[in-house]
């Protein structure tokens, strides 16, 4: 079956190639999907997909459809569909189009792996031993208002037992499937402070209370945490993304300094105790410098913890598809993900396509204006999608 899967892939290789150019010329940012989500759910519907959702988070954004029958159980295949705010610096007959818009990140090569995808399934939709349900996701990439978090609250999850999503990867061999069980990419939490002093006379330093001292010592104090807190066997990483202060005058001392910047881990427990350790440390130096500190911490994303089950799945399906060799096993990644919010509430795994090829000039990095993608294995996107979803449903 596996086999035939990637035959049929193979067929609409043309198709699926046409329509990433499709969306990559024409981007929509982060909740702005609409035109994006209406040509999916056009061809969704001209496929026979039923049950066809359009709209998340009170927004024209997001398509979910589902495929198959009814008895038997619902595994679903995500895709995210959003461009990033960024100017196409290639120079393609694809480029965007449009003035900061560009799919920097591959949700382009997404989209139209699972419409690939989707055609599969429409051919072998007599031989599936239940349901399949599609997530084209919107707004990935948003950060204070995930898609997935809106999928999940508009019940695109209800009656799914298990959840699986690609990511093209250009530092990955294009060809390439990474594979990886438990926790896969980092949680990304954010911070914000501000240290007030008194602002003063920058001759008369006892008549102020500088703030900047405070800030200093932080900044080696907070790199702390990581080297002496937590444990060497777990991944951390507190970053200063900013700095400023009130005023920036030569013979000043300023009123504030007002930081930020972001965390990465892995796993609960260390997330904990970065976060406590960062409000010990905030509390002390403040103690000992008199300002006074006002601190938000905020959890943005999860980590994406792949369930061990679904991702033996998913690497047997892969090494019957894509060969032996093709097929590893990734290191970890601290880059985040919103697809931790579809395995929070069902088994779900993530893994990364490569698409990266010199030669090609595919091997740009994500989010930056020359990122490309290696259109010759998006079919294989398409297969393991859809031979996923097949395994799943004649295994369960
Ligand atoms: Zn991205
Ligand atoms: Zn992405």
């Amino acid at each position: 079956m596996l086999e035939k899967i990637k035959t049929i892939a193979k067929k609409y290789e043309g198709e699926i190639i046409e329509t990433r150019r499709h969306f990559h010329k024409n981007p929509e940012t982060s909740w702005n999907e609409v035109e994006t989500t209406r040509r999916i759910a056009e061809e969704l519907e001209k496929l026979g997909y039923e049950n066809i959702k359009v709209g998340f988070g009170g927004t024209q954004s997001g398509v979910v459809a589902d495929i198959g029958t009814k008895a038997g159980k619902c595994v679903a295949l995500r895709a995210d569909i959003d461009a990033l705010p960024l100017n196409d610096e290639k120079d393609v007959p694809y480029k965007s189009q449009k003035e900061n818009a560009m799919h920097a990140c591959g949700h382009d090569a997404h989209t139209s792996m699972l419409l690939g995808a989707a055609k599969v399934l429409a051919e072998i939709k007599s031989e599936l031993k239940g349901r399949v349900r599609l997530l084209f996701q919107p707004a990935e990439e948003h950060g204070i208002k995930p898609g997935a978090q809106a999928l999940v609250d508009g019940g695109a999850l209800e009656g799914v037992s298990a959840v699986f999503g690609i990511h093209v990867m250009s530092p990955v061999p294009s060809g390439e499937f990474h594979y990886r069980a438990g926790p896969f990419m980092a949680a990304a939490d954010a911070w914000e402070l501000t240290l007030t002093g008194k602002g003063g006379h920058g001759s008369m330093p006892e008549g102020a209370i500088d703030p900047i001292i405070a800030a200093f010592q932080l900044g080696g104090a907070l790199q702390t945490i990581v080297s002496r807190e937590v444990s060497p066997k777990d991944t951390a990483v507190v970053s200063i993304g900013g700095m400023r202060t009130s005023s920036h005058v030569f013979n000043i001392i300023p009123e504030r300094v007002e930081m930020n910047g972001s965390v990465r881990t892995f796993r609960g427990e260390v997330q904990d105790c970065v976060e406590a350790a960062m409000r010990r440390i905030i509390g002390g130096i403040c103690d000992c410098t008199r300002c006074k500190a006002d601190f938000k911490y905020n959890r943005v994303l999860p980590a994406t913890v792949n369930d061990a089950g679904i991702t033996e799945l998913v690497k047997s399906v892969a090494e019957s598809l894509l060969g032996a060799d093709k097929v590893k096993e990734s290191p970890l990644n601290m880059g985040s993900e919103d697809f931790s919010h579809y395995g929070r509430v069902v088994p779900s795994a993530f893994a990364f396509l490569g698409t990266g090829r010199a030669d090609k000039k595919t091997d740009a990095p994500h989010h930056s204006p020359k990122f490309d993608v290696d259109e010759s294995v998006l079919f294989e996107g398409a297969a393991m999608y859809a031979a996923f979803a097949w395994s799943y449903l004649a295994k369960a």
